[in-house]
């Protein structure tokens, strides 16, 4: 069955892209073409560069935002409690299978058969019979005895270790704070510029985030949090992780080399529906071309990686590497913006005229979500063009897209900021305007509409406002309009 991927109601793509910015891409000409690809969200990576090469990438991205009227937010991914080997007499070791070598917590230069870990609780996190695994899981060492701060160990999978390679202790808990000095620093750094999202790295449950928070709280404009579940505590407390988050990401990267690689899968597909049942975003990363850093044509397994996470209705797709340190950045983006759009064309025909699939819960269920839900079968069976929604701080938006309908979510806001935290959102386009004069009179929404939005005379629009900060002066009104 030929699949019409030119069918106007799908004009916007509902997927979100999440871009990684690194040296392969950070000058302002790839930014503007990486926006012009499609690009929503940018990360910046703090486990990479200072504070003023970070400061000159912000910078980057909010003038090449200015100069196209675009809301591409800016998420700024801190490494948590992510541990580290030391460095090496001369940058690298080599690790032969059975070779037998000590890793250290003392503040050493490492040498053949002495690994220094820049951690220094390594010692009393592992335990006898514990798995080390360096640099994403290629080199594995088990640990055979520990005394005071060395651990000895048995090379299981050698190789070439370099300088300030990550460590896993699989299934050992790492008693590092969940937020380090640097974080700290880094959070404040970025937060001072405005960025939109933080997102905490190895997120092992709600208290972490209640951490962030406080910080967030130091400043005047609220940043989202994005928890990142990385490994076996985050996935066992991921349901209140993602209430007091914002939005999570499946961080498929370290989850791979935490738990064993066949039970990612699962895991990501029980975190996307965990996420969308509490309504919150969710971002699925990690390796999703990882074959176009050197090649410009994906892997088939790659195609049907990123079809899968799009069909299960995730929010946002993130590529790392791809534009980050990769040849091909903005090929990357526009292949992975194929590739959503065919999947969500597919679902839109196969699903009855675009009823993707929503959530279930048992009533009663707030308000907003039973306001959502409605828009959503409206949006459906009247198959209208779009759906206006007034937000102030993105919160009907948010909830309006949860509901997954079928027309895309024009999320109206004054606030920049606002705009720029909605992108992030399934099937959400942000406008910045003035919602009071759309509220005065609705039939801007429709006149908008045809202006702007590619509607037609004729097309069917929604608009819903009266959403207050105050709860109990909420006053929610459904307008239907005609182009
Ligand atoms: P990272 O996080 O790229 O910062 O490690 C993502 C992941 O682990 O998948
Ligand atoms: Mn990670």
């Amino acid at each position: 069955m030929p699949i019409n991927i030119e069918f106007t109601r799908l004009r916007y793509r509902r997927t979100k892209i999440v871009a990684t910015v690194g040296p392969a891409c950070s000058d302002p000409g790839t930014i503007g073409r990486l926006i012009e690809a499609g690009v929503n969200v940018f990360r910046l990576n703090m486990s990479h560069g200072n504070h003023a090469s970070h400061t000159e990438v912000f910078q980057t991205i909010r003038q090449e935002n200015e100069s196209r009227g675009t809301h591409v937010a800016i998420l700024a991914d801190l490494c948590g409690p992510k541990i580290r080997c030391g460095t090496f007499e001369n940058g690298a070791i080599e690790l032969t299978a059975g070779q037998s070598v000590i890793v250290t917590t003392e503040d050493v230069i490492g040498r053949d058969g002495l690994i220094p870990s820049a951690y220094d609780k390594l010692h009393l996190d592992a335990n006898q019979g514990a798995r080390i695994l360096f640099d994403d899981g290629k080199l594995e060492l088990s640990v055979e005895s520990i005394t005071g701060r060395e651990l000895q160990c048995r090379v299981v999978q050698g190789g070439t270790l370099k300088d300030r390679k990550g460590i896993n202790i699989p299934l050992c808990k790492v008693s590092a704070p969940a937020l380090t000095e640097k974080d700290y620093a880094d959070a404040r750094m970025m937060l001072a510029l405005g960025v939109d999202f933080l997102a905490l790295s190895f997120t092992r449950k709600a208290a972490d985030i209640e951490l962030l928070k406080k910080v967030v709280d130091e400043f005047d404009h609220p940043a989202a949090i994005i928890a990142k579940l990385e490994n076996h505590e985050g996935l066992q407390n991921a349901d209140e992780i993602i209430a007091t988050s914002d939005g999570i990401m499946v961080a498929r990267g370290d989850m791979g080399v935490e738990l064993n690689p066949e039970e990612v899968p699962v895991a990501q597909t029980q975190l996307v529906v965990a996420a969308r049942k509490q309504r919150k975003p969710v971002i699925v990363a990690t390796q999703m071309l990882e074959s176009m850093i050197d090649n410009t044509q994906p892997t088939r397994a790659e195609v049907s990686d990123i079809s899968h996470a799009v069909q299960s209705g995730t929010d946002a797709i993130m590529l790392s590497g791809e534009t980050a340190a990769g040849n091909y950045p903005v090929e990357a983006v526009e292949m992975m913006d194929r590739i959503a759009r065919h999947n969500e064309s597919y679902q839109w025909q196969t699903e009855a005229s675009g009823h993707f699939k929503s959530t279930e819960a048992t009533p009663p269920i707030p308000l907003h979500h039973a306001i959502a839900n409605a828009l959503s079968t409206l949006s459906h069976d009247l198959q209208v063009y779009c759906i206006f929604v007034m937000s102030r701080g993105g919160t009907s938006a948010l909830t309006v897209s949860s509901a997954r309908p079928s027309a895309p979510v024009i999320a109206a806001s004054a606030f920049p900021r606002t705009c720029r935290k909605m992108n992030l959102n399934w099937g959400t386009v942000p406008i910045e305007t003035d919602t009071d004069a759309i509220e005065a009179n609705p039939r801007l929404a429709a006149k908008l509409a045809l202006t702007s939005f590619g509607a037609q005379q004729g097309d069917r629009v929604l608009l819903l406002e009266g959403f207050n900060a105050n709860p109990s002066l909420h006053a929610p009104a459904i307008t239907v309009l005609i182009v």
